[in-house]
């Protein structure tokens, strides 16, 4: 009978990998094997496929069909070869000539009606199969615009098995003629730093943690929403590089709606999030919030609500910049390397509430739930109401451009070390080759000997005050940046009391 090749993606984690997919059929009895699937996902496959082609009013080849996969796909089968599967088989048993899906890549999960549905991370599969030198791929219809992201892919939008194999016996897939418009990239300053009123302090450190990547706590009742949104807009705009990155993550998340473009990410998740939806999935690999942060923002409002073994469980990531997971045999990596900013109202009770009757006992067992947290946070401030009054704010763009030029200094000193960010900086490095001028040093030794500050935490310090230095074009860090650096450390509760 006969012999039939095409080609897809299967991915582990963000790493995508391009599959040979063959079909053979010999005369037999009508039966489908599948070969290279992992186990779990061989049954489920098959009646997928056999569904799928049945109605599509395509007959059941008669024919002893195998279909093998190399090299083995993963542990976790997405079902977005699908398609693939399908065409091959169909190739081999003669219904559609195999030259016609040969050199081809094929993506789509099959519904059991013959429908193809959308897959998650279309665009690392896409960008993975133009490096393998294949232009041509047909993808879910809904997600054309997604695989169109990638430079010099001819994208082939499929809605219908039955489609695809009327086209494909009559020709070749159709491209996508009309390219949808792009949707414009999200402005940085779509919202302004000019709409918080007031709250000087807690503009001041949103400013130094852009400047150094330093995480922030934002203590009280006030706009620690709108400051945690407007954060994005002011930290420098991504590499291509890191933006293709965010991209391909946001595309694995099944978010591809994030308008593409070089302003950071914002992942806001709220606190009633399972730690899958935080944390993400080996399972269905699926990256979760602190990965839709990476490169980015994360913001933690009313932090003290989040479950604890999510407030735990963050130190990992802001640790590593990356999460690890592992489950069933399974492991994956995704990349998490964020700025964290968390809020916190002073106790449990309603916002806005003007007395209540909470101890401060009550109050300080509902901040210790931060505790592990917060000691790897620098940056402290409160935030509170403005009374409307307050004359108007500077603008994201004009922060903007402080922040740069801090972290463009930065670079450039740590330009023979792996660290562009001074929160980035070893405790190691800071006390051998980015010593602060010996009276700096003394004000933050003293503030470790009074108890002020723990000694993990001058290292904390240490990174901000070359922040502080940086926003003002200073070479070195002096007196005056390591008292900004300690004003910042006690924040809002003026004593370093968390
Ligand atoms: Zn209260």
């Amino acid at each position: 009978m006969g012999y039939a090749s095409t080609r897809s993606v299967a991915l582990t984690g963000l790493t995508a990998h391009v599959i040979d997919v063959e079909a053979e059929a010999v005369p037999g009895d009508a039966e489908l094997h599948l070969v290279g699937l992992p186990e779990s996902s061989v049954w489920p496959a098959r009646a997928r496929i056999r569904a799928a082609i049945l109605n599509s009013g395509t007959a059941w080849p008669d024919a002893r069909i195998t279909v093998s996969v190399t090299p083995i796909i993963p542990p976790v089968y997405d079902a977005a070869a699908d398609l693939a599967l399908a065409v091959a088989l169909l190739a081999a048993a003669g219904v559609i000539p195999p030259k016609r899906i040969a050199g081809r890549v094929f993506l789509g999960e099959l519904a059991l009606d013959g429908g193809i549905r959308p897959i998650r991370g279309v665009l690392p599969m896409v960008a993975a199969a133009v490096r393998a030198g294949i232009s041509r791929v047909a993808v879910p219809a809904d997600c054309a615009r997604e695989a169109a992201q990638v430079p010099g892919t001819v994208v082939m939008p499929v809605t219908r098995l039955a489609d695809v194999v009327d086209q494909l016996r009559h020709g070749t897939l159709r491209d996508q003629h009309d390219r949808e418009p792009e949707p414009a990239p999200s402005s940085p300053f779509a919202v302004d730093l000019a709409d918080v009123s007031g709250n000087q302090a807690a503009r001041h450190a949103l400013e130094v943690c852009a400047a150094g990547g330093h995480h922030l706590f934002l203590s009280g009742d006030g706009p620690a929403t709108m400051l945690a949104e407007r954060l994005p807009g002011i930290l420098p705009p991504l590499t291509d590089k890191a933006a293709r990155q965010v991209a391909e993550i946001h595309s694995l998340a099944g978010q591809s709606d994030r308008a593409p473009g070089i302003t950071p990410p914002l992942s806001a998740p709220h606190h009633t999030e399972t730690p899958t939806a935080i944390f993400g999935s080996v399972a269905g690999n699926r990256p979760g919030a602190v990965s839709l942060a990476h490169r980015g923002v994360l913001h933690l409002a009313d932090a003290p609500e989040f479950a604890r073994p999510v407030l735990d469980g963050l130190c990992r990531p802001m640790d590593s910049g990356q999460i690890h997971l592992a489950g069933q045999g399974r492991s994956v990596r995704y990349p998490a390397r964020f700025t964290l900013v968390l809020d916190a109202r002073p106790c449990q009770c309603p916002a806005g509430r003007e007395e209540c009757g909470c101890t401060p006992e009550a109050r300080r067992r509902y901040r210790a739930r931060l505790a592990l947290l917060l000691s790897r946070v620098a940056v402290r401030a409160p935030v509170e109401w403005g009374d409307g009054q307050a004359r108007a704010s500077e603008s994201s763009a004009a922060v903007a451009v402080r922040v740069l030029a801090a972290r463009v200094r930065a670079a450039h000193r740590l330009a023979d070390t792996p660290w562009r960010r001074n929160a980035e900086v070893p405790a190691s490095d800071l006390r051998t080759r980015f010593p602060v001028v010996p009276e700096a040093a003394e004000l933050l030794r003293s503030a470790v000997n009074t108890g002020l500050v723990t000694a993990d935490g001058l290292p904390r310090l240490l990174r901000v005050a070359w922040t502080l230095a940086d926003l003002r074009g200073a070479d070195r860090p002096q007196l005056d940046d390591a008292a900004g650096a300690l004003e910042l450390w006690k924040g809002a509760n003026g004593d370093g009391t968390r």
